[in-house]
C-alpha cells in the first residue's frame, strides 16, 4: 500500500457494521437511515431513467439539477447563484471534499480542522498533501450546554501556512449548531488571513432541533467568494448509497474543484442527478401533514431523538448522560461513572468509548459508535468519556432498544 495510505488502513465503520451484523445487533451506529425513502423519491429515480437519463453528463452535473440546486441554496443563502459556475455535484459530499481538497492543496500546506470532526477529512487532508492542524472544541459540563470554541486557540492556529479552514455545522457527532455570534467570530478570524480558502460541510443543514436556526458560514462577512459548502442528498432524501452531494461556491473555487473531478470520475450518474433534481421541486411541496418534505424530515429526527434521551436518562443498564443535540443524525452521551458497568475483559487493552460500544454490540446487541474516533491523538482524551447513537433508524428499532435499556 502507498504510504499515503498506509496510516489509514482502518475505519470506525468497517470494525462497527460488521460487528453489528455478526451479533444481529440494532445498528445505531454508521450514519444511513435503514427506513425507507419517501415514493416520490424512488418515483423520480424510476422518471430519470424511463426518460433515457442515463449516459455521461456534464462534468459539473446535469443543467436541471444545477438549477435546482442554485433555486434553492440561492434562497437559502439570500443570493443570487449561477448554477453553471457556482455550483458542482459529486459522488457525495466525501468526493466533493477529495475534490476540494485536491484543487486547494499542495504539498505543506496546513488545514486547520475543528474537532470533533468527521472521520473522512484528516485521510482525505493527508492524501491531498496537506498537513492537518486541529483545534478541538471544549465538551461542556451538563446535558444543556453546547460544545465551546476556544476562539484564542483557533486563532492561534492560523499562520501564513495556512491554506484552508474545513468546518462542519451542524457537526458529526455532537450535533452542535454553530450560533450567529459564533459564526461571526470566525469570520472576523478569517477576514484576517485572506487567502485561506473555506470549506463548510453542512450535510445535515435540513435537520435543526428545537426551532434553531441553521447559518451558513459562507454568508458570514465577504466569505462566498473563497468558500465552498457541501450537502447531500444521501442525508436529505435519505438515499446514502446513492452518493449524490454538491458544493455552492465561488466560480474560482467550483472551477478549480471541477478540474479535480474531470480526472477522479470525469462526471457523477446521471440518473440520480435527474432524480434529485425532480425530488427538490417535489420536497416544497405539502407532505404527510407538513407543509413541506423538509418540516416532516425534520420532525422525524426531533421525535426520535426524544426517544434516545429518554432512553439513556431512564436506563438501569448503562449509565450514559445525553449531551445537547442542537441538529443532526446523531446524539451523544457521556459514559458515566468511569464505566465502571462494562465488564473488565472489554476495558482491558482499550479506551473507554471503544469497551463501550464492544461491549454494547456483543452483550446487549445495540452498536454505537466511539467518539475518541473524531478527534486528533492528542486531543482523544477529549473523545473517550462519549458514544454516539444514531438517530437515523426505523421507530420501532428504538422501542427494541427502550425494552434493552430499560428493565422492569
Ligand atoms: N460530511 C459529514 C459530516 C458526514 O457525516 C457525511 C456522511 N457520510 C459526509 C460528509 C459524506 O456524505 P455523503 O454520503 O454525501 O458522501
Ligand atoms: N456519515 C456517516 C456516519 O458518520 C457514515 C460514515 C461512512 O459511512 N463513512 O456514520
Amino acid at each position: 500500500i502507498s504510504n499515503s495510505l498506509n496510516n489509514f488502513q482502518y475505519t470506525v465503520w468497517t470494525e462497527f457494521t460488521p460487528l453489528a451484523i455478526k451479533h444481529q445487533a440494532i445498528n445505531l451506529g454508521q450514519g444511513f437511515p435503514n427506513f425507507q425513502c419517501p415514493q416520490f423519491v424512488k418515483n423520480a429515480l424510476a422518471e430519470a431513467a424511463n426518460s433515457n437519463e442515463n449516459q455521461y453528463c456534464r462534468p459539473a452535473g446535469v443543467p436541471m439539477l444545477v438549477e435546482e440546486i442554485a433555486r434553492v441554496y440561492g434562497a437559502k443563502h439570500n443570493r443570487k447563484i449561477d448554477p453553471m459556475t457556482e455550483v458542482a455535484v459529486c459522488y457525495g459530499a466525501s468526493e466533493a471534499l477529495l475534490n476540494a481538497t485536491m484543487s486547494i492543496l499542495n504539498p505543506g500546506d496546513e488545514v486547520i480542522v475543528v474537532d470533533p470532526s468527521f472521520d473522512i477529512y484528516i485521510p482525505q487532508i493527508c492524501i491531498s498533501g496537506g498537513i492537518p492542524i486541529r483545534v478541538s472544541l471544549v465538551p461542556p459540563n451538563d446535558d444543556v450546554s453546547s460544545w465551546t470554541i476556544d476562539f484564542d486557540k483557533l486563532e492561534a492556529a492560523f499562520t501564513t501556512k495556512t491554506k484552508l479552514f474545513l468546518f462542519n455545522t451542524p457537526n458529526n457527532p455532537i450535533g452542535k449548531v454553530y450560533t450567529k455570534e459564533e459564526l461571526e467570530k470566525i469570520g472576523r478570524i478569517l477576514e484576517k488571513w485572506p487567502n485561506v480558502g473555506i470549506i463548510a460541510d453542512e450535510v445535515y443543514e435540513h435537520v435543526i432541533f428545537d426551532k434553531r436556526v441553521h447559518m451558513s458560514l459562507a454568508d458570514v462577512g465577504n466569505l462566498w467568494e473563497r468558500s465552498l459548502t457541501l450537502s447531500s442528498a444521501g442525508k436529505l432524501f435519505s438515499v446514502t448509497g446513492w452518493k449524490t452531494g454538491w458544493a455552492v461556491g465561488g466560480p474560482d473555487m467550483i472551477k478549480n474543484m471541477v478540474v479535480s473531478k474531470l480526472w477522479s470520475s470525469f462526471c457523477s450518474n446521471t440518473v440520480c442527478q435527474g432524480a434529485v433534481a425532480r425530488s427538490l421541486r417535489i420536497a416544497d411541496q405539502e407532505f404527510e401533514g407538513y407543509s413541506n418534505y423538509y418540516e416532516w424530515i425534520c420532525k422525524q429526527y426531533e421525535d426520535k431523538r426524544e426517544r434516545m434521551k429518554h432512553i439513556l436518562y431512564n436506563s438501569n443498564v448503562i449509565k450514559v448522560q445525553p449531551l445537547l443535540a442542537e441538529g443532526g443524525f446523531f446524539l451523544v452521551g457521556k459514559i458515566m461513572n468511569d464505566g465502571d458497568f462494562i465488564p473488565k475483559q472489554y476495558r482491558e487493552g482499550a479506551t473507554l468509548d471503544f469497551a463501550f460500544c464492544r461491549w454494547l454490540t456483543v452483550e446487549h446487541k445495540i452498536t454505537a459508535i466511539p467518539c475518541s474516533v473524531f478527534f486528533s491523538e492528542s486531543n482523544s482524551h477529549f473523545g473517550t468519556n462519549f458514544v454516539r447513537f444514531a438517530l437515523c433508524k426505523e421507530f420501532s428499532d428504538y422501542d427494541k432498544v427502550e425494552k434493552i435499556l430499560i428493565r422492569n
